[in-house]
């Protein structure tokens, strides 16, 4: 039995085989290029293809793990659109005639260089984000995309660090546990290895070494210790401990006074909600839906999704939020025109006010699968209550086609969702006209505070506990209650559990957070409520 030391990152205890991750990074050779403008090309080319890998990965990791998480791969974006950087890189492939893939590995070295001269943690943490962005450029030039990697069996994985690309691109159920003998509190591979509920040690204190591979381990990030081939008896307590959490947390689908459901993207997350104690589906993004294809699902392929999505919810609620694009979320088949403040400018409802046929084909599909279940329809980035009667206006006439076909269609809940400061002012008037409220803290906050909620440069200073953004979630909440009708906080806001007592105390009767957070904010719920 050999025991090593780590830190914690995210706390846990697993038990299973090692798997050795071998970092991608080669040696570039240095390559004399004739043509440095065909070279220059070159890199430009690989330039934009890793910026649309990492818009891709963006998209995919949004429902994994949340958006604000998700924004490590717009932070990569930064470097690739950096003037320092991409110069740097250009400037070495003129001035040297070399190779693009060298100069990358070079500028990737200087900045290496430059960030460990740092005293501060954060910058030091960048440096993994920057081998990530070189890797991706270099990808691109290979010209090969790297899949995801699969494992027969669960497995702790074992390296000496891992790229947040890397970790994403994992089978997430299959990871039992990251083992890092570098590593960074800070770096973005941790913040996902939190978000994704991974226990996580770092600077573990030993030399990776191949025969450690299918070696069966253990990984204790709660007393801050891994263990290779473990004993007997250290096998038979961590076995114990771990059947302990299975037993509290299917003890734990009592009610807590508020609904706990899960935020999804797509029908595969439905898998990550598989054993956990959840009351619905709190909100379904279908923009993923649209994303995830050349052009748009047809009113019977929408209609197949959405009833699976409530078949495998019996008798619990479920919100489908109708197409919610524009701004940073962009569907390649409906080209939009460029707008100076794009989040100011064509989204939610109102794209959908304006391409009427795409709502009308959503709603047609909605309506014929609400009879499977207890469907509730969600209409984005409400500002008025002409947009609200626009859309009844549009459901109704929907209706009465699907009548007049002999087509079977259901009765499913409206609501909106409370994201904009007017929609927050006019709740009393909007609790009126639909059954019920979600309350979207991510684009609440932004609006509410005049900071874009992607801008990395504004992250320090960025609020999602504002008082503002609390104060209007408390006046919706009363607004809504005082009118009969229920409120939901399906956005990032809803799975910080340093406030489920205060929204408890509000009486917010829902909260929707992404599959990772649904037991941490039920426990704390229960907590609460003692
Ligand atoms: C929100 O704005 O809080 C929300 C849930 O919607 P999205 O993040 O998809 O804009
Ligand atoms: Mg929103």
């Amino acid at each position: 039995m050999q025991i090593y030391q780590g830190k914690p990152v995210f706390e846990g205890v697993a038990i299973g085989k090692i798997r050795i991750h071998k970092q991608e990074g080669q040696t570039i050779a240095f390559v004399k290029v004739e043509d440095i403008h065909k070279e220059l090309e070159r890199f430009g080319y690989a330039r934009v293809e890793a910026l649309k890998k990492l818009r891709e990965w963006y998209h995919h990791s949004l429902d994994k793990i949340g958006k604000a998480n998700a924004t490590i791969f717009e932070a990569q974006e930064i470097f690739l659109s950096d003037e320092n950087y991409v110069g740097d890189i250009e400037n070495l492939i003129n001035t040297l005639s070399c190779n693009a893939e060298y100069a990358i590995g070079a500028v990737q070295e200087k900045y290496r260089f430059l960030f460990e001269q740092t005293d501060d943690d954060y910058m030091k943490a960048r440096i993994s984000d920057l081998k990530d962005v070189s890797e991706r450029l270099l990808e691109a030039l290979r010209g090969d995309a790297l899949e995801e990697e699969t494992f027969l069996e669960p497995v702790i994985i074992l390296a000496e660090d891992i790229l947040p690309s890397e970790l994403m691109r994992m089978e997430q159920e299959m990871v039992l546990a990251l083992v890092l003998t570098k590593g960074s509190f800070y770096s973005h591979t941790a913040i996902l290895a939190r978000t994704m509920g991974i226990p996580t040690l770092i600077q573990v204190n030993l030399n990776v070494d191949a025969d450690m591979d299918e070696q069966i381990a253990v990984a204790d990030s709660e007393s801050g210790v891994f263990i290779i081939q473990p004993d007997q008896s250290v096998t038979a307590q961590v076995k114990q401990r771990l059947q302990q959490a299975k037993c509290e947390e299917s003890a734990d689908d009592q009610p807590v006074g508020m609904r706990i459901c899960a935020n999804i993207g797509s029908l595969k997350d439905l898998e990550s909600l598989d054993g956990k104690p959840v009351d619905g589906i709190g909100l379904m993004r279908s923009e993923f839906v649209f994303f995830e294809r050349e052009d748009f699902p047809s009113e019977d392929e929408q209609f197949e999704i959405y009833r699976t999505v409530l078949q495998a919810m019996p008798e619990k609620k479920v919100v489908i939020r109708v197409l919610d694009i524009g701004a940073d979320k962009q569907c390649a088949y409906l080209p939009m025109e460029k707008e100076e403040n794009p989040a100011l400018g064509m989204r939610g409802v109102r794209v959908l006010l304006e391409n009427q046929q795409i709502l009308r084909t959503q709603l047609r599909a909605l309506l014929r699968a609400s009879v499977y279940g207890e469907l509730h329809i969600l209409y984005p980035m409400v500002t008025g209550l002409e947009e609200v009667h626009s859309i009844k206006e549009i459901l109704i006439s929907l209706e009465k086609e699907l009548q007049e076909q002999g087509i079977v269609y259901g009765h499913p809940k409206q609501g909106v969702m409370i994201e904009t400061p007017a929609a927050v002012i006019i709740s009393d008037m909007l609790a009126e006209e639909v059954d019920f409220f979600s309350v979207g803290t991510n684009d609440l906050t932004q609006y509410t505070l005049a900071m874009d909620r992607q801008s990395p440069w504004l992250a320090d200073i960025y609020q999602p506990r504002h008082p503002a953004v609390l104060r209007m979630i408390r006046l919706v909440v009363e607004n809504a209650h005082k009118k009969g009708i229920e409120v939901a906080i399906c956005g990032e806001l809803s799975a910080d559990t340093t406030l489920t007592k205060e929204f408890v105390q509000m009486g917010v009767d829902e909260l929707s957070v992404a599959p990772g957070y649904v037991s941490s904010v039920r426990r704390k719920c229960k907590e609460c409520r003692k």
